[in-house]
């Protein structure tokens, strides 16, 4: 690529090193004219499914949705950032896995579930309580019931 600052087309990679996971390359690289350096990012560019809504709409998978959706679950919860991050990206990997251009809702939301059980056990009984609604309270009790157990 050309060098931001003097235009010219020789840079060179000085560095690269995986980031986010090893979702992202970080590269450094320097102007062979001017010696400036900078930063570029590289990541895979996926398409992600449409998700099919409880009402049969479609809509796009939308990663900042799901962030807060996390982070409402965790609030005031000693969960980090990083966590979190990670959480999100392992979502989005397992939606790509599925290789499927539509996805239902429901499966999107066990997934998440399946991430908050893992974070924070709270988080995960806050999530499931509002995501399910309560349409299903036996089996919600049961589930309650199972994480006593594996205390
Ligand atoms: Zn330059």
């Amino acid at each position: 690529m050309y060098c931001p600052f003097c235009s010219a087309t020789d840079t060179k990679v000085i560095d690269s090193r995986l980031v986010a996971d090893g979702h992202q390359i970080r590269r450094r690289r320097e102007c062979s004219e001017c010696h400036e350096r900078f930063t570029t990012f590289e990541t895979a560019e996926l398409v992600m499914p449409r998700i099919i809504k409880r009402d049969g709409s479609r809509e796009p998978f939308n990663e900042d949705k799901m962030r807060s959706g996390l982070q409402r679950a965790l609030e005031k919860r000693p969960v980090s950032i990083e966590k979190i991050e990670l959480s999100v990206n392992k979502v989005k990997s397992q939606l790509r896995a599925t290789g499927e251009r539509e996805l239902d809702s429901e499966m999107l939301g066990n997934l998440i579930m399946e991430q908050l059980k893992e974070l924070d056990k709270v988080a995960y009984i806050r999530f499931a309580s509002v995501y399910r609604s309560f349409e299903d309270i036996k089996e919600f009790g049961e589930e309650i019931a199972r994480l006593g157990d594996e205390k």
